[in-house]
């Protein structure tokens, strides 16, 4: 898993001294993911495991107490505002991470500093630039773009991914490689033009379809089969992304590369 690995790398930075940056903006949409993120950050933090690398190792008195919510040093800031964080909030919030940490680190949550004002973000960032020793400050921020720049100065950036966007790509590219399987060949032109019109959108995509195509010319090739053939294949797929190169519009570029691959298979 991706957040795993992610969260003991800035884990070891940090304890290892390589990274000195305070605050860490942990970029993601809302939601379980950038939660889930956040606390295995606080968790692998305050760990306890004297091996750094198992960190967090989600057994230890420290990790068992972030995870069940009752560290003492992990301070989230309150939004007692109805849409957004109020000075106050950000007053109490610096005031409690003056007191100094129970454990290894003090980390200061800011769940969605998406819906920090102006006001309040200038507030912090006194607090972002004159940290104490081992106090962390982790920011959930769907668009950073929202924060100000002076406030994104101060911290390193982290994105996560939710479930929902991975299994979006990965949806994306089955239909992707479904769609070249009938470039490849075997299926009627207005199915794989209809394929075409509905998953290849940009000229990434098409690049992709190509890249998948001469996949399957090669895996035919490892797998025994007329190895001339596949290499007029492959010829043809290279010279369809020439075209797309030259400024050939993509989808006739594909269309005339399934009429080509067609073609070559019927002159055998
Ligand atoms: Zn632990």
């Amino acid at each position: 898993m991706q957040s795993k690995r992610t969260v003991n790398a800035i884990i070891e930075n940090i304890t290892g001294g390589a990274s000195s940056a305070h605050a860490y903006i942990v970029e993601g949409r809302a939601g379980a993911a950038r939660d889930a993120f956040i606390k295995d950050l606080a968790m692998g933090l305050e760990c306890l495991d004297p091996d750094v690398s198992a960190r967090p190792c989600g057994r230890c008195a420290a990790c068992r107490q972030v995870a069940a919510g009752s560290s003492m040093d992990i301070v989230r800031m309150q939004m007692s505002g109805k849409t957004g964080y109020k000075t106050e909030d950000a007053a109490a919030f610096a005031e409690r991470l003056d007191m100094g940490a129970y454990g290894r680190f003090l980390i200061g949550v800011i769940d969605d500093a998406d819906s920090l004002s102006e006001t309040v973000q200038n507030k912090l960032l006194k607090t972002l630039e004159e940290p104490r020793g081992n106090v962390i400050l982790l920011l959930g921020s769907s668009n950073p773009d929202h924060l100000l720049s002076t406030v994104r100065s101060r911290c390193s950036s982290v994105r996560v991914q939710d479930d929902f966007e991975e299994e979006e790509e990965s949806a994306k590219a089955e239909v992707l490689r479904e769609t070249a399987r009938m470039l490849y060949g075997g299926r009627a032109f207005h199915e794989f033009r209809d394929a075409l019109e509905k998953s290849v959108k940009t000229r990434a995509d098409s690049l992709m379809l190509i890249q998948l195509a001469e996949d399957i010319s090669r895996d035919r090739m490892t797998a025994g089969e007329d190895p001339a053939l596949m290499a007029v294949r492959l010829e043809l797929c290279e010279k369809a992304r020439a075209d797309m190169e030259q400024g050939m519009d993509r989808s006739r570029a594909l269309k005339r590369l399934y009429l080509e691959l067609k073609d070559s298979n019927t002159r055998r």
